[in-house]
């Protein structure tokens, strides 16, 4: 009896621990990857005071956040931040190098996702011919459609079509972005689909952008609160077209005409808004989250780098962008809440690259900063050539500070390519506000392991690169002299948010440095696939759930 009664809570202890191994962790319905175009990670914490519980603070708060997350190479551009984030490797694996770069076999300058053998769904003008062609890698995207044979959905949104297109790969079943002008639609390529789906159809002839554009942009606060910020109107930041100061109220409905009607909402807050509204769409339209699938989106704001450029980093323009994205995003994830469900979704949320304060403001604070001008440091390059190899023809194109070789030419002439190479990367550092120059030859036998010649080495890709890569002094543009950019590898534009969020991951915040390309193998791991085949980040163990 006493042996039986043992036997039968053995078996009932033995029952249920097997049952309770045997519960599979449950996988995400939805992946939702949020990349904010230009956001420097310190916009997480000077505005803080002002952020709402739901929106970005909901995420640190109950996510895990790297404090000190960077871009591992050079340039920091939107089509290589985009490419980079969700391929989990540098440009020198996936390819993607710039947002233009020059192309040395058809020797002309090219745009990332052109591709004129695709057409425009949804109108019958060319800023659908596009697609992630020159994407030599796989993606998360791309490894999760895999995994399940096709059966997922992968669909990418963005008001710039790099940020749509590049995030999702080469087997998406959509990536829509905005044509703005006086078209005013949501579009696709013909990479993806031969007609839009109903929904978009019904999105673009809601027409809600016009709106957005029949309000004016007032501060959320008052503005004598953006004590975060300089001065409403200075001499640093770039107009509006029909504004003769960079000042609030912005009467949208009025500065429309003169900036390219639909064309404005890109560049102000409202384009965020308007993001998410067609993010909710394609959830909603497409019933993402809701099969035995995970499907993923991804959602990308440019509003904000449009915003950032105008008026740089420390304008009321900028605080007051992300206190409306702010809201935004409290609206977005409560929305995914009752949508797909909290316990259903994962999200991690990032930017492409940040940017540097406004060089001639940080002049004015004695900060050394600089402007460089490409036509002079050309002549510079072609007199060095005259000089030593007695031709101007040597150089073929100067562009992203690079040097790209007119290879016959210098055989014509008896010369060797390095050598001419070689000679222009020491002469170079002559030139007013390069700091450092290298030779492709040494980028392809040297191995750089730390600082910013291997962020260099990370963005050099042998097989589209130039002869020769030049870095400028810190806080360096190629830029008028108002508002801001960003494309160096100094820490003012490698290092942005990254949070993670939802379904498998831990709360918590660490400040270890992790690289850019480590959030796809990481949420590959969280999705038990396999990372995108050019993968070089690694997996960030603390931030995933045992
Ligand atoms: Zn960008
Ligand atoms: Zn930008």
């Amino acid at each position: 009896m006493k042996s039986a009664i043992f036997y039968f809570f053995t078996t009932i202890l033995l029952f249920s621990n097997c049952k309770f191994s045997e519960t599979p962790v449950k996988k995400p319905k939805l992946v939702i990857g949020i990349v904010i175009d230009q956001m420097r990670y310190d916009y997480l914490t000077r505005f803080a005071d002002r952020y709402s519980k739901d929106g970005f603070n909901r995420i640190l708060k109950n996510g895990f956040s790297l404090e000190n997350a960077h871009y591992n190479f050079i340039p920091t551009y939107t089509a290589v931040g985009h490419a980079s984030i969700y391929a989990g490797t540098s440009p020198n694996n996936h390819g993607i190098i710039s947002n233009n770069w020059y192309d040395k076999v058809l020797k002309k300058s090219i745009y990332c996702v052109d591709d004129a053998n695709y057409k425009t769904i949804g109108n019958d003008g060319i800023v659908g011919q596009k697609s992630p062609h020159r994407l030599y890698t796989t993606t998360v995207a791309d490894q999760l459609q895999l995994a399940q044979n096709m059966q997922g959905k992968t669909i990418g949104i963005a008001i710039k079509d790099r940020s749509a297109i590049l995030p999702v790969g080469h087997t998406a079943n959509a990536a829509y972005w905005y044509d703005a002008g006086n078209k005013n639609q949501w579009i696709t390529s013909s990479f993806y689909m031969e007609e839009l789906p109903d929904w978009v159809k019904a999105f673009n002839s809601n027409n809600k952008a016009d709106a957005y554009l029949n309000e004016t942009w007032e501060t959320l606060y008052d503005i004598k609160t953006y004590s975060q910020s300089r001065a409403d109107n200075n001499i640093y930041e770039n107009n509006l077209n029909g504004q003769e100061k960079p000042v609030f109220p912005k009467n949208l409905e009025k500065l429309r005409v003169q900036n390219d009607n639909f064309s404005l909402i890109k560049t102000i807050p409202a384009g965020n808004t308007y993001t998410v509204d067609f993010a909710k769409a394609v959830i909603k339209g497409e019933q993402l989250g809701k099969s035995e699938f995970t499907d993923f989106l991804a959602v990308s704001f440019s509003s904000t780098d449009y915003v950032g450029h105008r008026y740089g980093v420390a304008s009321v323009e900028t605080e007051d962008t992300y206190l409306r994205l702010d809201k935004d995003l409290a609206h977005f994830f409560n929305f995914l809440d009752t949508e797909v469900g909290k316990e259903n979704y994962t999200l991690f949320l990032t930017a492409d690259h940040a940017a540097v304060h406004v060089p001639s403001y940080l002049q004015s604070l004695k900060i050394p900063a600089h402007y460089i001008s490409t036509a002079k440091l050309k002549k510079f390059l072609s007199d060095i050539t005259q000089k030593y190899f007695n031709s101007k023809e040597l150089i073929e194109n100067v562009s992203n500070y690079q040097i790209f070789l007119n290879q016959e030419k210098i055989e014509a002439l008896g010369f060797n390519k390095n050598t001419v190479a070689q000679r222009l990367a020491d002469e170079v550092l002559s030139f007013d506000k390069i700091y450092k120059a290298v030779t492709a030859e040494t980028l392809q036998t040297t191995n750089f392991t730390e600082g910013i010649m291997h962020s260099l080495q990370q963005g050099y890709n042998p097989k589209f690169s130039g002869d020769v890569l030049m870095i400028p002094y810190p806080a360096t543009l190629n830029y008028s002299r108002k508002g801001t950019s960003h494309g160096s590898g100094y820490s003012y534009d490698t290092h942005v948010p990254v949070i993670f969020y939802g379904n498998g991951i831990k709360k918590g915040a660490s400040k270890k440095t992790y690289k850019i390309i480590d959030i796809a193998p990481t949420i590959s791991n969280l999705l038990k696939i396999e990372a995108p085949n050019g993968t070089s980040g690694k997996i960030i163990e603390e931030v995933l759930k045992k």
